[in-house]
C-alpha cells in the first residue's frame, strides 16, 4: 500500500472538474493499493483506491477545508496530443 499526497488547488474549474465534498475520513475507501492525504492537514482522504479512478475531480477535506487533487501524473490530458 502506498500513501500519496493530493496536491493543493486554489478553485477548480467547474467545467472540467467535479468538487467532491468528503463528509467522512476516509471519503472513498475501495480495494485498490493507493491512498491519498490531504496535503494540508494529512488526513487520509481517499483509502485503497485504484490511482486512476478518481482524475478530474476536487476534494474538500472535512477536517481543515483544504481543495486538493490527484497529482498530476495521474490527471488524464485535457486533449489528446
Ligand atoms: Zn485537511
Amino acid at each position: 500500500m502506498t500513501i500519496q499526497r493530493l496536491e493543493f488547488v486554489d478553485l477548480p474549474d467547474p467545467r472540467a472538474t467535479t468538487l467532491f465534498e468528503i463528509s467522512t475520513i476516509p471519503g472513498i475507501s475501495g480495494k485498490g493499493d493507493t491512498s491519498y492525504e490531504c496535503p494540508s492537514c494529512n488526513s487520509i482522504l481517499l483509502e485503497n483506491i485504484v490511482s486512476p479512478d478518481f482524475t478530474r475531480i476536487a476534494f474538500r477535506c472535512p477536517a481543515c477545508g483544504s481543495l486538493s487533487q490527484m497529482p498530476d501524473k495521474h490527471r488524464r490530458a485535457p486533449r489528446p496530443v
